[in-house]
């Protein structure tokens, strides 16, 4: 069956963009009838061709391009292909795994295949599936990967496209991890679990921010907001902190916290490392109640959460947060703002942090800003960028 392409939808592709959606395609009632994991010519309207669709259905649309080439055939050679030259990408990280030991392997789209992201974890590897359609290869994947990566001790999986977690999660070949398994990152340890969660203990996209967080550190008072794990937070003592505060609501965070400072031989003491089981909205009035001030400032929101009191939308939100937290930065201090919601587009994000600079108490300067590490490559997607990170200075 031939597709045919809306104009639009026909020129980003041509600009690189490689999601497609359903009403991207004339004729949308032959839509429901188009397989998983099977590829479709898409042509223009005049019948020429542009592109191969494989159908992954995912809640971002219908599919990805796989090519542009009338004559590419999708076949495992084709697969290890992209997989081989993701790999070459990344020859210096593997070069180099005495400090840093973990990081993106394939980034979906940006590695020429969306719907499957696969990371190295020290020895392991962990392939995230988010279509049934991109699953039908799941053979060809982990053949692909053991015959590429002969060292690889074990592979685990999470089949995003299920909603059961302990379902979604297994491991697949070779060995199993140890709980936790031991990995590096700028010469710092991370424990992480494989083959339970949806989220592994560490964001391996935020490996720059970590490593500026660190080189910033020495002697200051650091509060880390959302800190799931702490990872910052160690990132933080390692550089010598004086003082770290983490905050995540969940449970789980107290005993994967002190883990993580554990695991790098710093004892997690409240009186030097505290670790707060509580809602960061809570904190907040906490803090602005016993007036605690911060010389850095850590905000790495979900993008929708829900607490007992609280409904959080990072974009109706995050500018009115990001004030209250300028308020309790020290002159000198720095604020450090991430959102990986990917409909937050940057300049809406810059704005709101702009705004929330100009009402809170002080003078700031904007100093830097973090996207996606090199070893998450983007297509031209909008959405493909996800990670926006905006570092401002409080003046003296
Ligand atoms: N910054 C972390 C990742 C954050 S993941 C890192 O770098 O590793 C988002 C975290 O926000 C989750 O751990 C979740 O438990 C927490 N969270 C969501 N809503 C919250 C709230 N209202 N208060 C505190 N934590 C919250």
């Amino acid at each position: 069956m031939v597709l045919t392409l809306k104009r639009r939808a026909e020129q980003r592709i041509l600009q690189g963009e490689r999601l497609v959606q359903a009403n991207d395609i004339h004729h949308a009632m032959e839509i429901d009838s188009l397989n998983e994991g099977q590829v479709y010519p898409l042509h223009n309207k005049q019948g020429k061709f542009v592109a191969q669709l494989l159908v992954g259905r995912q809640h971002k649309g219908l599919g990805w391009i796989i090519s542009l080439d009338q004559d590419q055939r999708w076949t495992i050679e084709y697969v290890e292909s992209l997989i081989e030259a993701a790999l070459m990408m990344r020859q210096r990280l593997f070069a180099h795994q005495n400090h840093t030991n973990a990081w993106r392997i394939f980034n979906g789209e940006g590695d020429g295949i969306g719907g499957i992201t696969i990371d190295w974890y020290h020895g392991y590897m962990l392939i995230n599936y988010y279509s049934i359609g991109i699953y039908k290869y799941h053979a060809w994947f982990e053949q692909i990967l053991q015959e590429l990566m002969p060292e690889v001790q074990g592979i685990y999986e999470t089949r995003r496209f299920i909603n059961d977690m302990t379902e979604a999660n297994r491991h697949v070949a070779g060995e199993e991890a140890p709980r936790p398994h031991l990995i590096q990152e700028n010469g710092i340890n991370y424990a992480v679990y494989l083959g339970e969660d949806w989220m592994t203990g560490i964001f391996l996209d935020q490996r720059e921010v970590r490593d500026f967080v660190r080189s910033q550190a020495q002697n200051l008072k650091v509060l880390n907001l959302f800190s799931y794990t702490g990872a910052f937070s160690v990132a933080a003592a390692m550089g010598g902190a004086a003082h770290t505060v983490s905050v995540d609501v969940a449970k789980r965070s107290l005993d994967l916290t002190q883990e993580q400072f554990v695991v790098n031989q710093i004892q997690p003491t409240p009186d030097k490392h505290e670790i707060r089981v509580m809602d960061v909205f809570e904190y907040i009035e906490y803090a602005k109640r016993h007036q605690l001030k911060f010389d850095l400032i850590i905000c790495d929101p979900p993008s929708f959460a829900r607490t007992k009191k609280t409904i959080w939308r990072v974009e109706e939100d995050y500018r009115n947060m990001a004030k209250e937290l300028l308020d309790l930065l020290y002159p000198n201090g720095m604020g450090i703002f991430s959102t990986n919601a990917a409909k937050y587009t940057l300049a809406n994000f810059r704005h709101d942090i702009e705004q929330a600079t100009l009402q809170a108490n002080g003078e700031y300067i904007f100093l830097t800003q973090y996207r996606l590490p090199q070893d998450f490559p983007t297509s031209q997607d909008a959405l493909s960028q996800y990670l926006k990170v905006l570092i401002y200075y409080k003046s003296a």
